[in-house]
């Protein structure tokens, strides 16, 4: 037993502090936590949960249009932006209570208090009171940034803000074009905003397979959503109720919220980490080591504020794999490859692997396949949508290394698919897995024809 106060303090109760938490717990570990704000972290609290029931919500308007072609008639529907917003808010403040419970059935001690660091062994609380850790966990996530500061900025929010916006905007400038930006415009859009998205480069959602990104964005503007790509917002200026943003062609756009979804940054400010040599990496984020430790040996840190690969899942992962390595007698290193994920836009994205791109900067041969198709739902209703998919294959090897999927449920099915691009499955395996008739991922096993292949070897 050690002389400190706890064997583990962790700054931070979000997803990746809570599962470390608990596991160090279970393995025998004296543990405190530390929360400023809600326990929960981004996820639960003003990220993906409240946000997927948002998510629900924007996608009740294309039901009840497709219900049509399907023989019902329904009245006019109406949304009343109060009420969803008050039941989601009910619903993260039971999940905020269900990790709380849960700390507390693992004999987590919680202190609802900022943490900050005096030295790599104490911990200073809000308080004054001090506690000393033999093991600390810096668990802190990440918060949004506004950039470079332009002419009324302070008029922009970002999607924190988003859940506890009293009325629905009627018009939108949404500035970003990544995950955030890109889901909450599909979100505004289906509750009924016009939605004008501006994205600074030539395509939304860089670093995703470029077949995903243009069929997104062609579906997005099917569904009235404005795509501006190749512009920033320049200012923001305010007349009355309204915003009027001036892009940086010069353009304006009139609207009642302008949300800035342009990245977060590590949350490192005030930690005392500088005095520490707790070393910053280039990207922002602590550095660390593939067991989450930091340049001070007994310091390690987890999740976003790490900058590693920044989703809920991986973050959990990440704290478990720290418990386990520090207090279970079982070091183990987080695989950040091959990581599955999905956005929730409409319609959704599901992806796991490499893009075509890189994959033929990476292998001597790939081979491609895709199909574009029209969802059987579709046929009835008549909505002007298209499913695509798209397997990315080691062409020497016949290993699936890429699956794209953009269409209803690519979440779900990229879970599902993730075990067997996991599992090193090849194109044969996919071709001897019997379809599921009629379903759309059916044409992830009866893909037949190569789209195109490439090969280092056939260039020479
Ligand atoms: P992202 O890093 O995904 O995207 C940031 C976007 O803002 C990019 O399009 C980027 O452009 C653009 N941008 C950055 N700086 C500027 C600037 N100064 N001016 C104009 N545009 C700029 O961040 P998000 O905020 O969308 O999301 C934050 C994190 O949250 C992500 O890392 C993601 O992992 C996570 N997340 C995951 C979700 C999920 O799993 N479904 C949902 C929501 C968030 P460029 O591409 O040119 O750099």
């Amino acid at each position: 037993m050690s002389d400190h106060d706890v064997d583990l303090f962790v700054i931070g109760a979000g997803s990746g502090g809570v599962r470390a938490a608990r596991i160090a717990s279970s393995y025998g570990a004296r543990v405190m936590i530390a929360e400023e704000y809600r326990v929960g972290g981004t996820c639960v609290i003003r990220g993906c949960v409240p946000k997927k029931l948002l998510v629900y919500a924007s996608r009740f308007s294309g039901e009840f249009e497709d219900t049509a072609g399907y023989g019902w008639t329904v009245p006019e529907p109406t949304f009343h932006w109060p009420a969803l917003i008050a039941n989601v808010g009910r619903e993260v403040t039971r999940l905020e209570a269900a990790y709380t419970t849960t700390l507390e059935r693992y004999n987590v001690a919680l202190v609802k208090s900022r943490a900050v660091l005096e030295d790599a062994h104490t911990v200073r609380l809000a308080s004054g009171a001090r506690v000393h850790a033999e093991t600390i966990l810096i668990s802190t996530g990440a918060w949004p940034h506004y950039g470079p500061k332009i002419p009324g900025i302070e008029h922009a929010m970002s999607s924190n803000e988003a859940f506890q916006l009293k009325d629905l905007p009627q018009r939108i400038v949404i500035q970003g074009g990544g995950y955030i930006a890109v889901e909450f415009a599909c979100i505004f859009a289906g509750l009924g905003s016009q939605v004008t998205l501006v994205y600074r480069g030539e395509n939304i959602l860089r670093g995703f397979d470029d077949d995903i990104r243009e069929h997104l964005r062609n579906e997005m503007r099917g569904r009235g959503i404005t795509v501006t790509c190749g512009h920033t917002v320049a200012a923001i200026e305010r007349t009355g109720e309204e915003f009027v943003t001036r892009l940086s062609d010069g353009t304006t756009i009139a609207a009642d919220k302008v949300m800035f979804a342009i990245g977060r940054r590590p949350n490192i400010m005030g930690l005392g980490i500088e005095n520490l040599n707790v070393r910053i990496h280039e990207h922002g984020g602590i550095a660390v080591d593939e067991y989450s430790r930091t340049s001070v040996p007994n310091i390690y840190a987890v999740g976003d504020v790490t900058n590693r690969v920044n989703l809920t899942p991986v973050a959990i992962r990440e704290g478990h794999a720290f418990a386990d390595t520090v207090y279970g007698g079982k070091p183990t290193a987080v695989d950040h490859s091959n990581v599955p994920t999905a956005v929730f836009s409409e319609p959704e994205l599901g992806v796991i692997g490499l893009t075509e791109h890189q994959a033929r900067e990476r292998l001597d041969k790939v081979d491609i396949y895709k199909t574009s198709f029209r969802p059987m739902k579709a046929t009835l209703s008549g909505r002007a949508t298209r499913v695509f998919m798209k397997l990315v294959v080691d062409g020497s090897t016949d290993r699936v290394v890429g699956c794209h999927i953009a269409g209803p449920d690519a979440g779900e099915l990229i879970q599902v698919l993730g075990i067997a691009v996991t599992m090193g499955a090849t194109k044969a395996d996919f071709d001897a897995t019997l379809a599921v008739h009629p379903t759309a991922a059916e044409e992830l096993v009866t893909m037949r024809e190569k789209a195109v292949s490439y090969g280092r070897a056939a260039a020479e």
